[in-house]
């Protein structure tokens, strides 16, 4: 198995790569989207059955203690998580369907360090959710 984008940080962060912890990295680093703990253990499990959603639970938290993984809460009252990336994006969740859209937007990106700085504080992080439903029934999909 060809080393995944994840694994590759585990190991320069000096983790010990268990085959299992392999198999997990390689589930994250191939995911579009932002499965929950139950959803990387499905498709852990396709890779390698004997993994066991409590080793999935266990690395998810190692994971993201490292720094290597991000956990959101979209309001649903799941945990989601994705690999970190280099390109910040915020997100924009359609609350009816659940689909997670990822954006960036230069304006709000600004104005968020004025906001900091208005208080005095120099930015060095954010988390930004919106959460919105279909304006039209046509854009139901979407
Ligand atoms: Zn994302």
């Amino acid at each position: 198995m060809e080393e995944s984008r994840l694994e590759r940080l585990c190991i320069d962060k000096g983790m010990k790569m268990t085959e299992q912890r392999r198999i997990i990295a390689r589930v994250l680093s191939d995911a579009n989207d932002h499965p929950d703990v139950e959803e990387v253990y499905r498709r852990a499990a396709a890779l390698d059955s004997k993994i066991s959603i409590a080793t999935v639970y266990r690395t998810m938290r190692l994971f993201e203690e490292e720094g290597i993984v991000e956990r959101h809460d979209f309001g649903d009252g799941r945990s989601r998580y994705e690999e970190v990336s280099d390109e910040h994006h915020d997100h924009l969740i359609n609350v009816k369907t659940g689909r997670v859209i990822e954006f960036q937007n230069v304006e709000i990106e600004r104005l968020q360090e004025w906001i900091a700085r208005e208080h005095g504080l120099k930015l060095v992080g954010h988390r930004l959710e919106l959460y919105g439903i279909p304006i039209k029934d046509s854009d139901a999909a979407g």
